[in-house]
């Protein structure tokens, strides 16, 4: 019996030279090639009509062969084999290149299954070329089953593959390896490693083979959460700075608001963390308005307890004074002194902020990426934050964190991932949700809707103007090779709403090429209440906080992610008041809209996520970081997430019980666990 680690070799039609060419595939190990799984299925089972037959289709039919086959040879070395098959819907025409052997196979009258790739002509007669086929009567044992399509490579056929994968099967040991442990696979229903690895190669039919793809997707997420969970535990490096324990309640009793459930448990698990002689290495997700900056807060509050220094890091100058600001009110009263840290502040500001922070002065450096210029020094820096984390890359997180000696570390991010997905996106991270707003919010009311109603729209603009209330309108970038148009049309369109639509309102513009000084100025009179309408691109899709703004519009909505209008929403309903936001749509795609009415239906950032990895597949959260992911074997994260979560709460069982895999039982999770961890993850 064969070692799954070992070579393949001694299977037969796997000389030298062929295993050369299976290493190109990556199949080294007798593991890998019993574990190179079909890219896809042709299901021979279903029997089409000629009829139905559409050009450029692989379909099994059953036809009568109408004549005898003719043998033509067209060149030398080229020989034909011709005739003509039907069933009761339509005759089709038949041809074997270089195969006259099969000449006296077909019997005129009798019935065939052929498979194949039809080639239809509008009009003409179907043509089959180098078909499959087998008698009628025997075809349940042959052509009709469901065949496994492999991804080839020059000099390696499907046949001599599917050939050596088959002989690799057999030549498994009896019991076939169980990476699995009993527990875990009886406890959720799975299939036996041997059945599995059998049925995805060779399905009997397609429950089998569901059950089969089940249990191996389950098997590759399991060990990747695993390895994950592993890594974790590993790469827990120990800190220099260990925060001494404290009772949250002094804090708590500070705010001018009560904590939410969700908040306390996430910010007294940081305090856990910090305490804990490990740097604390975290990621908090919550949505926007979920009150991030206040778990923040605690852990800033908390260092300093111990005489530790922390910073901030956010992606824009508007945000990181906003954050200054909160920070300096909420912190006063433990008499933490707080310094901005932005490109734009003066030299002199600059220069005795630098000082403060190195000489220990500050408690806390609130700014831009500023904060990791070279010139910035701190006496102890013990926490580094990262605000909308996806903002900065993670060379610039590890900068932040280069300015201490192995700083605890905290990234916040409003983009709400999926759990499963972000322990897999994050996995060399813990991860903290606050699933919960703050009490008092109301939903804020989403309407999708088309050109015609802007007349409604800007009379609704007006009124909620006449109660006092304030509007965002944003405008997408029109062109994105052009970086300028954008800002154009969002400066055109706020000229014609200022002189032609609301010329009794002050009307306002904001976008990214104006200067820092010319936004502050902007947005300080939009927070004060000068401005009613602030027209702008999407430089204020993070953070900022005007509660009076009950009313977003989004011009050509459709052009943005659904994640991304959800930020934006976000903008809104921040205060007491009924907030609403339109998106207007400016094409009638049905997918476009399709996509708009999920923004209606919910306010909830997790099911927006689930609901935008639905419709475009993982994609979009994996670019929020630049991630080594491993190639997954089968597993695909728009369709397996059930699993994932399965996969992902067994791991985190089974570490408890066994942090090491270090049990016998576990011995071959472990090897590939370890597997994993040196090579893909690395
Ligand atoms: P985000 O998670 O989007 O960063 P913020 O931290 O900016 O959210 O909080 C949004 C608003 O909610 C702020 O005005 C903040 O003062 C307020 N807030 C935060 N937590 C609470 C709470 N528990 N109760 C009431 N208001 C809160
Ligand atoms: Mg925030």
């Amino acid at each position: 019996m064969a070692e799954l680690s070992g070579g393949i070799r001694f299977i037969k039609g796997i000389g030298e030279q062929r295993a050369k060419l299976l290493a190109r595939l990556g199949i080294c190990t007798l593991r890998d090639l019993i574990s190179y799984f079909p890219r896809d299925y042709q299901d021979r089972t279903i029997i089409k009509k000629v009829l139905d037959v559409k050009d450029g289709e692989s379909v099994c039919i059953s036809a009568l062969v109408l004549n005898s086959p003719r043998a033509a040879r067209i060149r030398k070395g080229m020989e034909l084999l011709k005739f003509r098959a039907a069933d009761d819907t339509g005759a089709v025409n038949i041809t074997y290149f270089n195969s006259t052997y099969l000449k006296d196979k077909f019997k005129v009258g009798e019935e065939y299954v052929f498979f194949g790739k039809f080639t239809r002509k509008p009009g003409g007669v179907p043509e089959l070329i180098n078909p499959e086929f087998e008698p009628a009567e025997s075809a349940a044992a042959g052509t009709r089953r469901i065949v496994p399509v492999y991804r080839l490579t020059a000099g390696i056929s499907g046949k001599v593959l599917y050939s050596a994968i088959l002989q690799g099967l057999d030549s498994v040991g009896d019991p076939f390896p169980e990476v699995l442990p009993e527990s875990v696979r009886t406890e959720c229903g799975l299939a036996h490693a041997a059945y599995a690895y059998r049925q995805i190669h060779a399905p009997s039919d397609a429950v089998e083979l569901a059950i089969a793809r089940r249990r191996l997707v389950f098997e590759e997420l399991f060990v990747l959460s695993c390895a994950f969970g592993s890594m974790k535990k590993r790469h827990r490096e120990s800190t220099g700075s260990v925060m001494k324990s404290a009772d949250p309640a002094g804090f708590y009793k500070s705010l001018p608001f009560e904590l939410t459930n969700a908040q306390k448990r996430a910010a007294e698990r940081m305090m856990k963390d910090m305490s804990s002689g490990h740097a604390m290495n975290r990621l908090l997700q919550g949505d926007v308005g979920s009150g991030k900056t206040a778990v923040a807060a605690q852990c800033i509050w908390y260092a300093h307890l111990s005489g530790y220094q922390s910073a901030f890091m956010a992606p824009t100058e508007i945000l990181a004074e906003q954050h200054y600001k909160t920070f300096s009110s909420l912190l006063a009263p433990f008499g933490i002194k707080v310094v901005l840290l932005t490109g734009s502040l003066g030299a002199k500001a600059k220069r005795e902020a630098l000082q403060m922070l190195e000489s220990g002065e500050a408690d806390l450096a609130v700014g831009t990426h500023a904060i990791i210029s070279e010139g910035v020094r701190f006496k102890n820096l013990a926490l580094a934050v990262t605000d909308e984390q996806h903002r900065f890359g993670v060379r610039q997180r590890a900068s932040l964190s280069e300015k201490g000696d192995r700083p605890h570390v905290l990234v916040m991010s409003a983009t709400p991932i999926p759990r499963t997905l972000a322990l897999i996106i994050y996995g060399d991270m813990d991860v903290s949700i606050l699933d919960e707003l703050p009490p008092g919010r109301r939903k804020v009311e989403t309407y999708a809707v088309d050109e015609s109603m802007r007349p409604r729209i800007e009379r609704f603009t007006r009124k909620l103007v006449g109660q006092g209330r304030q509007v965002f309108i944003v405008c997408p970038m029109i062109e994105e090779s052009e970086e300028d148009s954008g800002t154009a049309a969002a400066v055109e369109y706020a000229e014609r709403l200022r002189q032609d639509i609301f010329p009794d309102l002050s009307v306002a513009l904001l976008h990214g090429k104006m200067k820092a000084a010319d936004k502050e100025r902007i947005m300080t009179s939009f927070a004060m209440g000068e401005i009613n309408i602030l027209v702008s691109t999407t430089v204020v899709e993070v953070g900022v906080d005007v509660p009076n703004a009950a009313l977003m519009i989004v011009e050509n909505a459709e052009r943005f992610g659904l994640s991304q209008l959800h930020q934006l929403r976000g903008r809104v309903g921040r205060g007491s008041h009924q907030s609403y936001c339109v998106l207007m749509c400016g094409t009638g795609d049905a997918e476009a809209n399709a996509r708009l009415k999920v923004m209606c239906s919910t306010n909830d950032g997790f099911k927006i996520a689930e609901e935008d990895l639905k419709l475009r597949g993982p994609g979009d959260f994996f670019g929020e970081r630049q991630h080594g992911l491993p190639e997954m074997r089968l597993a695909d994260l728009s369709c397996d997430m059930d699993t994932l979560s399965l996969a992902q709460e067994q791991a985190e069982k089974l570490l408890i019980s066994d942090p090491t895999l270090i049990k016998p039982e576990h011995a071959l999770l472990r090897e590939r666990v370890e597997e994993l961890s040196e090579t893909a993850l690395n």
